[in-house]
């Protein structure tokens, strides 16, 4: 059996004893009798979330808005040699 570990207090819930499953879109959390007893609302999870890095990132620039635009227009080449 896979250890199972008590959100809420972090006890090591062992086998045979209560405790409640909640199913966080396909993540397990559960907690002890005890805690369940106190509280039956799972908190405090971390639900997962996909952040990703929105600067620096490439983009054509047909899909700029016009300042941008107007600044990419704005913009020489140049030669270092
Ligand atoms: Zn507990």
């Amino acid at each position: 059996m896979e250890k199972v570990q008590c959100h809420n207090c972090q006890k090591t819930i062992t086998k045979g004893e209560k405790y409640m499953e909640y199913d966080v879109k396909g993540e397990m959390y559960h907690k002890c009798a005890e805690c369940y007893k106190q509280d039956t609302v799972l908190r405090n999870y971390r639900p997962t979330e996909v952040y990703s890095r929105v600067v620096g990132y490439i983009r054509p620039v047909s899909q700029w808005n016009k300042g941008k635009q107007a600044e990419y227009s704005d913009r020489k080449e140049y030669c270092s040699c």
